[in-house]
């Protein structure tokens, strides 16, 4: 039953009480642990969260990255898969939704959205090139990077605050963009735009700003790449608060989305609802030809690109269903009520409350911690040691410079702890806890220590660094 779009069901009759659009049919045991064990797996973890084994973890907020609970329909179309190396339905099928909700002309599976840009920008970019995002995401920069291109991040003025209420605050800052281009005629590849705005708080890009950026693009013949992880949650957005938006379709509104870009990266493991894969797609075949040779020499035949059939299948029929108004009501929403909850009560986090995350505000959290003590490691730390919540710091660990203490260190722009929201995994009692556990936290929140670094590698640090608390 899909009546949400008549405007009949219980959302729309006064019901407020937020449901899961789904019921269980296969379940999984939560661990549960006491604070003395998870003391104990903490130190072992070199006080990094991305070295616990899950088994240590109650509720896991560290990504809503391929943790997505797969629907029936989604795991019946698993077994149909055709694991033919060449040629593969199950591509035909991929290839089919792609078209229709992305509408670009060519579609190039990946195993991930990271090897989709190492694809992408291996081929566009260079030594000398400038890339402008609204804000990359840490893969994403990673990627420009070694491509030995610049990436500049040019989110509006509002999406660097976190107390600062905008309704888009993922959108480019259009005076920067056109500041880059007339600085950097010959130099930009591409222009990218993140929907939604990950690293900046999931926040969402206006279509009005979608459409300028587009037509700065076409005027100076760049192509416009949308990072589309998470496109459905974005059309949400735009159905929700843009002009003119609240009677259209979701298709239709991501539809006209890509229409304004000549191309997008994409990792399924977000609004794909699959587990795994990623794709590239785009109108220009010559750069798709180069793409699908480099993707044949490191990923895998163009008709499967580093993914089983199966995989294929899955990620067709998810986009789809991350476009059904009910699901995308229930996400937003749910999500929401996390934020909602919890700001009341005090705590500071990045607002509005974004699609796939809350994000808190970790400087404001713990006053008393400057960011060379690491503020977002010490929260996310606190909120494992006290519930077995594990969350993920995007702060000065994660995009900060050298380390505290030496000449070269610098911090990030912002200390956040992202919360989030695995896609149909956790019911509303899950996130009460969640609740409870942040708020115990909080009250305690002037015993929470400095962090510091005991080994950190040269690139992706947040990954593999080991720290200590003082
Ligand atoms: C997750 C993500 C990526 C990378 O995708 P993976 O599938 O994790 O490799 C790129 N950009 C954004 C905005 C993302 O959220």
């Amino acid at each position: 039953m899909r009546a949400a779009r008549t405007g009949d069901t219980f959302w729309s009759v006064g019901v407020r009480t937020i449901i899961e659009p789904f019921r269980i049919k296969a379940v999984e045991p939560l661990a549960l642990t006491t604070r003395a064990q998870r003391e104990q797996y903490l130190r072992e973890a070199g006080y990094n969260l991305f070295n616990l084994s899950s088994s240590a973890v109650t509720i896991d907020l560290l990504t809503d990255s391929g943790t997505a609970a797969m629907s029936a329909a989604q795991w019946s179309a698993a077994l149909s898969g055709d694991e033919s190396y060449a040629g593969s339905a199950s591509y035909a099928r991929f290839e089919r939704a792609v078209k229709d909700i992305f509408g670009f002309a060519e579609v190039i599976p990946t195993h991930q959205g990271r090897a989709a840009e190492r694809i992408l920008f291996g081929v566009l970019c260079r030594e000398g090139h400038v890339v402008p995002n609204n804000t990359h995401f840490d893969t994403t920069r990673a990627n420009v990077e070694a491509s030995n291109a610049q990436a500049i991040d040019c989110v509006i003025a509002e999406g660097r605050d976190p107390a600062r209420y905008h309704p888009f605050k993922g959108n480019m800052d259009l005076v920067q963009l056109d500041g880059l281009i007339e600085k950097h005629p010959e130099q930009i590849p591409l222009v990218l735009l993140t929907i939604t705005n990950n690293s900046g708080g999931g926040q969402p890009v206006s279509m009005e700003n979608i459409r300028e950026v587009s037509r700065r693009c076409r005027e100076h013949g760049i192509p416009l790449i949308l990072d589309a992880c998470r496109f459905a949650e974005n059309a949400w957005f735009i159905r929700e608060r843009e002009h003119g938006y609240a009677e259209r379709d979701l298709v239709e509104i991501a539809r006209e989305m890509f229409s304004y870009a000549d191309g997008c990266t994409m990792s399924a493991k977000k609004d794909g609802l699959a587990n795994i894969g990623g794709f590239i797609a785009l109108n220009d075949s010559v750069v798709a030809r180069e793409a699908r040779n480099v993707l044949i020499m490191t990923e895998g035949f163009p008709t499967y690109g580093g993914l089983a059939g199966r995989d294929l299948d899955a990620i067709a029929v998810g986009l789809h269903e991350a476009l059904d108004p009910d699901y995308l009501r229930y996400r937003i929403t749910s999500t929401r009520y996390l934020g909602e909850r919890i700001s009341r009560e005090g705590v500071p986090i990045v607002q509005p409350p974004g699609g796939h995350a809350i994000y808190i505000d970790a400087r404001g959290f713990v006053e008393h911690l400057s960011p060379a003590d690491l503020p977002g490691q010490s929260l996310a730390c606190e909120l494992y040691l006290e519930g077995g919540i594990r969350s993920c710091e995007i702060g000065t660990v994660m995009f900060g410079s050298g380390l505290p203490g030496d000449d070269d260190f610098e911090p990030a722009e912002n200390d956040l702890v992202r919360l989030a929201i695995p896609r149909r995994v956790y019911t509303q009692s899950h996130i009460d806890y969640v609740v409870e556990v942040i708020l115990s936290v909080y009250e305690k929140r002037y015993q929470l220590r400095p962090y510091r670094f005991v080994s950190a590698p040269p690139v992706l640090r947040h990954f593999t660094a080991c720290f200590d608390p003082l």
